[in-house]
């Protein structure tokens, strides 16, 4: 990828006597440019996308996190010996009474990713 125009190249023109025809075509107004200007824009591009991937391992962490919750809250239903729907009459209330009172957070975004529903309580303990 050209970093100057971000034009997705090919193969054939990864010879050096096709990108310099690329350059002195797309970009003759950067001939003038000093080096330090090309590895800024590599340090650039490559701090980009380490962000891109820390956002997306991020999303992912909250993914499995969000899994383990509901397992194993389905494991402490199963334990307790008490029906599955004990997780949508008493732990949902009960989850955003703690969340809400006591750490102040808004309990729709987080209980939307806690799938504590009576099928899905079962599901798991199965
Ligand atoms: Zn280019």
């Amino acid at each position: 990828m050209c970093l100057l125009c971000h034009q997705t190249l090919t193969n054939e023109i990864m010879k050096p006597s096709r990108l310099k025809n690329h350059f002195d075509v797309k970009h003759s107004d950067k001939k003038d440019m000093p080096l330090s200007y090309c590895l800024q824009l590599s340090f650039s591009f490559k701090k980009k996308i380490q962000t891109f991937k820390t956002l997306l391992q991020e999303t992912s962490k909250q993914e499995n996190d969000r899994l383990i919750v509901s397992y194993n809250i389905a494991l402490l239903v199963a334990k307790s010996g008490n029906s599955h729907t004990i997780g949508e009459i008493l732990l949902c209330p009960f989850i955003k009474e703690v969340l809400s009172t006591i750490m102040h957070k808004k309990t729709d975004c987080i209980m939307k990713k806690i799938p504590l529903g009576n099928n899905k309580i079962s599901r798991r303990i199965n």
